[in-house]
């Protein structure tokens, strides 16, 4: 599977183009596509998921490889095959589409949208999307990218099977995230017509209001964009604005603004070192220098060669492999038989976090909370 065209209106960023911020979409075409590393693995993983399901299908397909190629993504890759079989088996009359390009121009100008995996039969649509990313958590429920994919496959097969319910499922094996939602045909051709096609036509128009939100983290625009900026630079000067002390509640209030500032940062950080390195950009005030670097060995032969010349004997070290290689190369079953007994988990640092997260909160009595008793009398 080759990485995969975008439109300009693309499913994969229908959360921000069609949700929350219309004219994100031509604000972002100003700007080039970064796809990172992350990006090129999920292309990888996505190859092999291809792959492994046709296989399974007994369809031709030749196995592809790349530089991902790991143990995990090829469990990740035989889970997702093996949840698309056992949902294949819920449908009468099933037929199923892998890789699946559809069109979406019906609804949303200049669109089209490539589906992981679609199973139709009668009276159901399954859509099926994996995920290899670790980053977000991706539910199912009301997600827009599903939902246009969905639209897609009804135009696509509605003349041939009477769809009433469509399920759509995400597949995220690597945050042992299974989401699957299911919603009426007529539903979803309801938020069709209220939702999708004005909203879409403001967003290829450019029209709306920019609203700035954890939405932005993948818009391309983000670095640059003055909605953005306003949004996180306002929030830094109401919170400091009443020195010299800020009250629990002015820190309880900031403590969930921090994460998206932080994010804010790091990606102007990363445009700007980006546009200097790769452009000769220069920002005013600033310089390019070489960063911090250790030293290292030109050639390990050689210099094993040349210390034990001179006489030094004790230069390697023998080390166990890592937890998570060991466990790789025994398998889990007999990771835990052999070594389950040796294998201690310590409590991991404290973090704070919101109180929806569904982690159990552990009681931690620090000289922090001594000390403020002692101070308070
Ligand atoms: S960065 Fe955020 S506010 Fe700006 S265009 Fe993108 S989604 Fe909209």
């Amino acid at each position: 599977m080759a990485a995969r065209a975008h439109a300009k209106l693309s499913p994969s960023g229908a959360d921000r183009w069609l949700i929350h911020c219309t004219p994100s979409a031509n604000l972002e075409a100003q700007f080039p596509s970064s796809a990172g590393e992350a990006a090129a693995e999920g292309t990888a993983a996505h190859a092999l998921c291809e792959h492994k399901l046709k296989r399974a299908l007994k369809r031709r397909s030749h196995r592809p490889h790349s530089d991902f190629d790991s143990d995990e993504m090829e469990d990740c890759a035989d889970g997702y095959v093996a949840f698309v079989l056992e949902q294949m088996q819920e449908i009468p009359n099933a037929l199923v589409c892998i890789e699946q390009r559809l069109d979406l121009q019906e609804f949303v100008p200049e669109a089209f949208g490539t589906a992981d995996c679609l199973i139709v039969g009668d009276g159901i649509l399954h859509v099926i999307d994996f995920k290899y990313g670790l980053g977000v958590l991706v539910d199912a429920e009301q997600n827009p990218q599903m939902m246009l994919y969905a639209l897609g496959a009804l135009a696509m097969f509605g003349s041939l099977y009477d769809v009433a319910e469509v399920k759509m499922s995400i597949y995220q094996p690597r945050r042992e995230n299974v989401s699957t939602w299911s919603i009426s045909a007529d539903e979803l051709m309801v938020w069709t017509e209220e939702t999708v096609r004005p909203r879409a036509q403001m967003a290829f128009k450019g029209e709306g209001a920019f609203t700035a939100g954890a939405w932005c983290q993948f818009c391309r625009a983000s670095p640059r964009c003055r909605a953005r900026a306003e949004a996180q630079l306002s929030v830094a000067q109401k919170e400091f604005r009443l020195p010299p002390v800020l009250t629990d509640e002015e820190i309880a209030d900031l403590l969930p603004r921090l994460p998206e500032m932080v994010k804010w940062a790091n990606a102007v950080s990363a445009y700007a070192l980006q546009a200097a390195v790769n452009h000769g950009k220069k920002w005013q005030g600033y310089k390019l220098v070489s960063g911090r670097s250790v030293r290292k060995y030109v050639d390990e032969e050689k210099v094993a060669e040349a210390a034990q010349a001179a006489g030094f004997k004790d230069i390697f070290e023998h080390k166990l492999i890592t937890l998570t290689s060991m466990e790789k190369l025994m398998g889990k079953a007999m990771f835990n038989e052999v070594l389950g007994g040796l294998i201690i988990k310590p409590q991991g640092k404290p973090t704070l976090v919101p109180e929806s997260d569904k982690r159990p909160a552990i009681d931690v009595v620090s000289e922090f909370t001594n000390l403020e008793e002692k101070e308070n009398g």
